[in-house]
């Protein structure tokens, strides 16, 4: 088994890291560290643009929608390599989670109307699935979206839609029929975030970052609008998370680096319990990526990694709670404070992973979903 890259992957990496080492300005880590407060800032979009220019944000999309018909490999080479050099202003939803699930199930309109914009870096989406009573149980969500002639009108409320702030579109799970079983009358809706209607007001997470409660109240959608067939939306979301659950791992492998050195500079690594905890996070993060290059692999083979991306999931967040927590450990009372403060190690991003791992072990579906999921897809054992 050859788990290197090819050359030309190898040639293609190089190029992007040589572009990345010049682009990323530090104003712009700042902002992508200053998360989802302001949403994609405005180097951020700057960025995006830029590398839309060359179809480097969205390489695998097909060139006839703004792509470079690129391998998934490549697509990871990239998004390793931006996660790597902290410039993923968060984990694009329309490159990573619409664009794929429009190729496969989007109309040839949808796929012209959304993806080369997608591409260029023009428009986000926000991923609109959660409400107060269907988190896990996703199947169970209420909000409605009623068939009127040529539009739906959309009722009901949202919780936890991210990315609806700053994004132009939000990818709508929506009720369509009440009476059919609670997985059958779900379907999935493109919304203009300018329609009236909705109202989005911010909920503030431990992590700092910001999240959203979103109202519809009589929000009218065109027909077209609509993603595939009318009461087959939660089968596409399945689709949608199984791309949702692959991430590129390129910051916390940074971080890792950063915090080796730390401990090296400041003559902490002499202690063997410090270069056993540390010798143990690097054999996982490497267990980390390989589980990643699986799943584009998968991918890559037109397969969904409808159980191997859960895997990645679970793994990476349960990750960064390990490391941050043994960080912290290592370097005493000072991980303990906060970015900004004047003794702060390592820009305060130890402390800031620490509360950024418990939200993740939620966000995208929990670890214990991740796990049921992983024994009844994969394992088949009894639901
Ligand atoms: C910061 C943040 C950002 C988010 N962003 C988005 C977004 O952009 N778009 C979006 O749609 N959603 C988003 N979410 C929502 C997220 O997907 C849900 O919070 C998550 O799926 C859990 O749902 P819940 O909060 O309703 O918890 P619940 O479903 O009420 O779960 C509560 C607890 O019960 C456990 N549990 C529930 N069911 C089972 C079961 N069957 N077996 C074992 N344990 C179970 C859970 O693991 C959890 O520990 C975000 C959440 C957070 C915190």
């Amino acid at each position: 088994m050859d788990f290197r890259f090819s050359p030309e992957e190898e040639r293609f990496r190089e190029e992007v890291r040589q572009f990345l080492d010049t682009e990323v300005t530090d104003e712009m880590i700042e902002e992508v560290e200053r998360g989802t407060e302001i949403g994609i800032g405005p180097h951020c979009w700057e960025l995006m643009r830029r590398m839309g220019k060359r179809r480097w944000l969205a390489p695998a999309f097909p060139e006839e929608y703004g792509g470079m018909g690129a391998t998934r490999w490549q697509q990871f080479v990239l998004s390793d390599e931006m996660t790597y050099h902290r410039a993923y202003p968060l984990h694009l939803c329309g490159v990573g989670i619409v664009g794929p699930t429009l190729l496969q199930y989007g109309s040839e309109e949808q796929k012209q109307k959304y993806m080369p914009p997608i591409a260029r870096g023009e428009i986000e989406f926000a991923l609109g699935y959660t409400e107060p009573e269907a988190g896990s149980d996703l199947a169970n969500l209420q909000v409605k979206a009623e068939k009127k002639r040529d539009f739906y009108v959309v009722n009901g409320q949202k919780v936890f839609n991210t990315g609806c702030h700053f994004s132009q579109y939000v990818w709508l799970a929506a009720r369509t029929d009440p009476s059919a079983s609670k997985h059958k009358g779900i379907s999935l809706l493109i919304v203009d975030m300018k329609t009236p209607g909705i109202t989005v007001r911010p909920l503030w997470v431990m992590d700092g970052e910001r999240s959203n409660e979103v109202f519809y109240d009589d929000v009218k959608v065109p027909a077209g609008n609509l993603v595939g067939e009318e009461n087959r939306g939660f089968y596409y979301i399945l689709t949608a998370l199984a791309h949702e659950r692959s991430f590129p791992v390129g910051n916390l492998r940074r971080t890792f680096e950063d915090f080796v050195d730390y401990v090296k500079e400041e003559g902490l690594g002499k202690d063997p319990l410090v270069q056993q905890s540390i010798a143990q996070l690097a054999t996982e993060l490497q267990a980390l990526c390989l589980l990643c290059y699986r799943v584009t692999w998968l991918i890559q083979r037109d397969t969904s990694p409808h159980w191997e991306a859960p895997m990645v999931k679970v793994y990476m967040t349960e990750f960064m709670g390990r490391f941050s927590d043994t960080a912290m450990e290592i370097m005493g009372p000072y991980g303990q404070l906060q970015a900004g403060s004047k003794w702060v190690p390592l820009k305060g991003r130890i402390e800031k992973l620490y509360r950024h791992a418990a939200r993740r072990n939620i966000s995208a579906g929990t670890s214990e979903i991740q796990r049921n999921t992983i024994a009844t897809v994969g394992l088949k054992l009894p639901r």
